[in-house]
């Protein structure tokens, strides 16, 4: 788990993946990452999850493609596309309880070889993003990189368990008050054309009525 940069990487290690050989030779790789191997992804999970350290599955696929350059000339250039797959418990931000979100990542980067170079370079195609290249590729961080930017905004159940169930049982004493408090405000605000109606037949404004 721990980055070892004195010792030679071992071509399967994701962590020291010689990226620029990965495009060349279209290799592919593929592996499990737990959340527990990913800090900021773990930041993300609430303490009182039923699962903290679920697992996301991983594939990476190396090529390259020709381009034309500056010399006009075509020349192979390397891309890197990966996928991501799995779930991670979020806290809901409606309801405030844990609920299992699950990501997908599917992103192919065009490897350069300096931050300058990835600055400069014209990207007139949105699938394709940008990416800096090494010899010894850290393709766990990138992972966790792609998995924390497609969490959602706003974590939420799609259905909160607590509406849900108030919404079976057809109103709790809970869930019963709110509607007749704000239909209570309503009226007060509008007044209602019937009630109107109601006092001009018994002889116009209210002073006289009673
Ligand atoms: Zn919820």
């Amino acid at each position: 788990m721990t980055q070892n940069p004195g010792k030679p990487a071992s071509p399967a290690d994701p962590r020291a993946l010689d990226l620029y050989d990965f495009a060349k030779s279209g290799r592919q790789a593929a592996g499990a990452l737990r959340v527990s191997q990913m800090p900021r992804m773990l930041a993300e999970v609430p303490v009182d999850a039923p699962d903290r350290d679920t697992v996301f599955t991983w594939q990476g696929e190396g090529s390259t493609q020709p381009e034309l350059q500056d010399d006009g000339a075509e020349a192979p250039q390397p891309y890197l596309r990966l996928a991501v797959h799995g779930s991670v418990w979020l806290t809901c931000q409606r309801c405030l309880q844990s609920y299992s979100q699950h990501l997908d990542v599917d992103a192919t980067y065009r490897i350069v070889a300096t931050e300058e170079e990835a600055d400069e370079f014209p990207l007139d195609d949105d699938e394709v993003e940008v990416i800096v290249g090494s010899r010894q590729f850290d393709l766990v961080d990138l992972i966790e990189e792609e998995l924390l930017l497609s969490l959602p905004l706003v974590p939420k159940h799609n259905v909160c368990p607590e509406v849900h169930e108030s919404l079976l049982a057809g109103g709790s004493d809970e869930a019963g008050d709110e509607p007749d408090e704000s239909g209570a405000a309503e009226e007060e605000e509008k007044p209602n054309p019937f009630a109107v109606l109601e006092k001009l037949k018994q002889g116009g404004p209210d002073g006289k009525k009673h």
